[in-house]
């Protein structure tokens, strides 16, 4: 697989905001995970689901990887390296191995034994440096964490830092955005995500809100935000090149590009997604059981953890390949035979390019920042022929 994803579920405690499939411990069962997964993959590779493509992009995700002990990451790492052609790869490898992290548990150790290892690309959780929002965020960081782990992995020659921002939060927070770009930006990041907060279901967030403690984010606040985001990080030399991520010439992400342009990727580990290509030629996408106390004893008993499968039909991913491609700034082209499948060439494309939502950029269809905020509108609107109305 020439992309992999493992996702490492356990997190200290819940932030307010989250609803992913995560494992709440105090203590971390580093060595029992490192075993599930190699067990995973082993299980995958008897059932013929893994083909021998060389890999180019390796990301363990969460949930808090950082919480994993170093050796458990580096095990980790020289498993998949290791059987893509190399024992050990430097930080020159032209693979990209990113792992997530959270700025209070990079110390110079675990800086070193990653880069050791072959880690050459950390996205830092920092989500904002005010120490009101981090604590109502239920952040275990304070707001000084993220400039001493950026300092601590330079110097243990980290090649690139992504630093993740939340906005959109709020009235009530009183929250100062653009302070949180600047104190971002003085840390001269490679790369940043920002993502605007949304409510989900079963969090304390939406607890708060239904109970009425907290009045849900303002619209237009999102709107003038993204837009925000977009003119003080561009005018600095960052390319917003998906809708929710920028970074310096020559830094994006690599695996998250193959996602959205809709390359196959492994993915391992509870809750984690794996979109292939079936023996039989058909797209398959599937997930395994979300729950670490349910993945761990399935794998451990050569049961498939897979909680479910779908077969996507070539109209499905038509519209996927213009929802995915009308993400990034490469956009979409009407000439590709996939994207013909779902695009309706009609009067709504017509609107959206009067509007300035999108540029017809020499054959390819390429959103502005307009565009983005309207993505989901626009996309309906452009496939609607397609079933996508
Ligand atoms: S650290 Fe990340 S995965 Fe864990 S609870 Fe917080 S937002 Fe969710």
């Amino acid at each position: 697989m020439r992309h992999i994803y493992i996702h490492v579920p356990f997190c200290r405690r819940r932030c307010s905001y989250c609803d992913f499939a995560i494992a709440v411990r105090k203590a971390i069962p580093a060595a029992r995970f490192v075993a599930a997964i190699r067990r995973e993959h082993e299980l995958r590779r008897r059932l013929g689901e893994w083909d021998g493509e060389p890999l180019e992009t390796l990301y363990l995700g969460g949930g808090t990887p950082s919480l994993l002990d170093p050796e458990a990451v580096a095990d980790l790492v020289r498993h998949f390296t290791g059987e893509a052609g190399g024992a050990t790869r430097p930080q020159e490898s032209d693979l990209e191995i990113t792992l997530e992290a959270n700025p209070e548990d990079v110390t110079r150790e675990a800086a070193r034994a990653w880069v050791a290892c072959g880690i050459n690309r950390v996205s830092l959780g920092v989500q904002s440096f005010h120490p009101g929002v981090l604590r109502w965020m239920h952040r275990s960081h304070g707001p000084e964490a993220p400039a001493r782990a950026v300092k601590l992995l330079r110097s243990a020659g980290v090649r690139s830092i992504s630093l993740d921002l939340i906005f959109a939060l709020p009235e009530s927070l009183e929250h100062d955005f653009r302070s949180d770009l600047e104190a971002a930006v003085a840390l001269e990041p490679d790369h940043l995500s920002i993502y605007g907060l949304s409510v989900e279901l079963r969090t304390p967030l939406s607890r708060w809100i239904s109970r009425g403690a907290i009045a849900p984010p303002r619209e237009e606040r999102y709107a003038e935000e993204f837009l925000l985001a977009h003119e003080y990080l561009t005018a600095r030399g960052f390319e917003h090149y998906e809708v929710s991520n920028y970074a310096r010439p020559g830094f994006r992400a690599r695996h998250n590009s193959a996602y959205w342009r809709g390359e196959p990727y492994a993915g391992l580990g509870p809750a984690a997604h794996r979109y292939q290509l079936t023996r039989s030629g058909e797209w398959m996408r599937a997930w395994n059981v979300d729950q670490w106390a349910a993945y761990e004893p399935l794998v451990a008993a050569g049961t498939d953890p897979t909680a479910a499968r779908e077969i996507l039909t070539t109209e499905k991913r038509a519209l996927e390949a213009v929802y995915l491609g009308l993400r990034t700034s490469e956009g979409i082209s009407p000439a590709d035979p996939l994207i013909r499948a779902a695009l309706d060439e009609g009067p709504l494309l017509k609107l959206a390019i009067s509007k300035g939502w999108l540029r017809n950029g020499g054959n390819r269809l390429v959103p502005s920042a307009e565009g983005w905020l309207r993505l989901d509108q626009l996309v309906v609107s452009l496939t609607t022929s397609a079933g996508g109305g």
